[in-house]
């Protein structure tokens, strides 16, 4: 996902992100999806539930040996969410950019975390940290015919050729 190799031309990518229970009760959606937007990328899918603990749980599979864990878990059924798919070019380390650090305490003015957090585990916003991460994510998180794939008018002055 390091695209500071210059001479690698930039890759079309889809991310999962979800506008974590925090973002939702801080009525914050908007304006960050807003910053997701303007940035260039584009709304392939998006829906707003209420997540399960086993839908919890498969998420964040890696972490189930973390002490943070149960804390993780009942904060992410604690409320709705809004997930969706962001496509455009690097998704996957631009969306991972605009979010900052995982702390919010750490996470540079600038970046949503940054900007809106200073917790480690409220922290807004999810975004998958590798393309591999991302098509199980997106996989676990919608079906396939969901995703949708369309042109946006005047993509051309947004994306190289
Ligand atoms: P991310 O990829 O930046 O979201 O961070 P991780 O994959 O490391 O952790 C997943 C999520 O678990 C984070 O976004 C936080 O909501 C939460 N989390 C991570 N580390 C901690 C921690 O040390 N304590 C608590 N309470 N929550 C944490
Ligand atoms: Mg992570």
């Amino acid at each position: 996902t390091d695209h500071s190799d210059q001479s690698r031309p930039p890759v079309m990518q889809r991310t999962l992100v979800i506008f974590k229970p925090d973002c939702v009760q801080r009525r914050l959606v908007g304006q960050i999806l807003q910053r997701f937007e303007a940035k260039g990328l584009r709304i392939a899918a998006l829906k707003m539930i209420q997540v399960g603990r086993e839908l919890g749980e498969q998420h964040y599979a890696e972490h189930k040996e973390r002490p943070f864990f149960p804390g993780l878990i009942g904060f992410i059924t604690g409320g709705p969410v809004v997930v969706g798919v962001l496509a455009g070019p690097e998704a996957v380390s631009v969306v991972r950019g605009m979010m900052g650090k995982t702390s919010g305490i750490e996470a540079a003015p600038g970046t949503i975390r940054g900007d809106f957090s200073v917790s480690k585990q409220n922290n807004l916003i999810h975004g998958s940290d590798s393309p591999e991460s991302a098509a199980r994510e997106i996989a676990l998180w919608f079906k396939a015919e969901d995703v949708l794939d369309y042109d946006l008018a005047g993509s051309g002055w947004v994306y190289e050729a």
